[in-house]
This record gives structure tokens, sequence and C-alpha cells, in this order.
């Protein structure tokens, strides 16, 4: 099981950074450990997030400390600890620097139904504001995970994005929704702002078969095929 969830990981890390997610050796990615929910696997500090292999991925526990593995800890460790612990029904936490969700979180602007990826944040997209330093420590953590609430994304303004699923491939994709409806919204910004967005009525359904439950898996799949022949 410890297996085919650190391959996973191994995948999930190839794939955000090759949807433009990496930032050099930032951002990070954790899964709970189904038999230990106290304790998660999460890829280590000092490398890319691409660079992730079963043998150095570290594992935590809940109040943030290094258990096991031999490579240092992120020290923002505490986003992923603190929401775990807050939300039993997360079993993955990615926080990346994704440009354009950054670029976006600093116009101060609730992000619209401009595209189909924009109607899945509709009034469910948190922003964190309480400061746009790193997330360092629990306290800070905590407030990271009461401003997700019950969501599955948040903003952290001018830093980055907090995604948060009950899988790996969920989480992956939630990151990269994000990231392309805030890329989408920039570019009507860029336009002159947009004029038009999703009708009111269709946004229920029209989310029903945008986001399907199967996409998230089908669409890590695909990806991590792409990433297959990148990475051989
Ligand atoms: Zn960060």
């Amino acid at each position: 099981m410890t297996d085919t969830l650190r391959n996973t990981l191994v995948e999930a890390g190839r794939i955000l950074a090759s949807e433009g997610q990496g930032d050099y050796v930032a951002g990070h990615i954790t899964v709970r450990l189904p038999d230990q929910p106290n304790r998660f696997l999460m890829k280590p500090a000092g490398i890319g997030i691409e660079e992730m292999t079963r043998d150095n991925i570290i594992t935590c526990d809940i109040e943030g400390g290094k258990v096991e593995g031999a490579m240092p800890r992120h020290n923002e460790v505490f986003i992923h600890s603190e929401i775990l612990r807050a939300r039993p029904d997360i079993a993955c936490v990615i926080h990346t620097h994704a440009p354009h969700a950054v670029a976006f979180s600093s116009l101060g602007k609730p992000l619209l139904p401009v595209g189909n990826d924009g109607i899945y944040f509709h009034n469910r997209l948190p922003v964190f504001s309480e400061t746009t330093d790193l997330i360092i420590d629990q306290t800070r953590g905590k407030a990271v995970a009461g401003c997700l609430g019950p969501n599955q994304a948040l903003l952290l303004r001018n830093h980055g994005v907090v995604t948060a699923a009950s899988s790996i491939e969920e989480a992956v994709w939630v990151a990269l929704k994000l990231e392309k409806a805030c890329k989408v919204q920039l570019m009507a910004e860029w336009a002159g702002g947009p004029k038009l967005t999703a009708h009111t009525a269709d946004i229920e359904p029209k989310n029903k078969r945008a986001n399907r439950g199967d996409l998230h898996v089908n669409v890590f799949n695909y990806l991590a095929r792409c990433c297959a022949r990148l990475y051989r």
C-alpha cells in the first residue's frame, strides 16, 4: 500500500512540475498513511517536486515532526499537518507557488466563472490574508486550516495555493484547475476585464458535467502517461 502511495506521489510531483507549478525546490505534497492516520508521506526539502523518488520521500507526524527519511522536511509542513488534523476526510494536501494564482491573488478580486474551471471554485475559494509570509508554525497552520474550512482549495495571498482532497489524484486535479482558472481570468483582465460570465442557472449543472468525479483519475492518468514519456 505504501509503495502504491509513494509511486502516485512521485507521479503527482512530475505532473505538477510539468504543468508549471514547480518553483525550483519549493512546493510540496503530502498523503496521509491509511493505516496510521496521524502520519503522512511528504516530499522532502532541497529538491524539485519532480525529483521525488520512492526512497527520498519522508514521513512526518501530525505535530509536524519528521519521523522517517534521510532528507530534510519543508518548514511549511504545518500547512499539511494542520489541515490533515482538522479534516479527517482529507488524504492529500498540496501547496505550490502556482504563478498565475499568485498574480491573481494580488488583484484582490473574486475568481469568476469565466470558463469551465472557474465555475468549480464559484463561491468556495477562501483567501488567506492573515500573512503573506511562509506558514512555518502550528498556529499559522491552524489558521490556514480554519480558512480552508470545508472547501478543497484556497489562495494564500501573494504566496501560492493550497488544495486538499480525499485522494492524490483529486488534489492534483484541483490544483491544476485552480491555476488554469486564475490564468483564464487574468487573460480576461488583461483584455479589459470579463464582461460576461457563466449564466447563474448554468453553474450547477455545468459544474456537474465538467467536473465529474471520474475525471480527476482520467486526467491524472493521462498526465502521468505524458510524464512517463518525458522522464523515461
Ligand atoms: Zn510556500
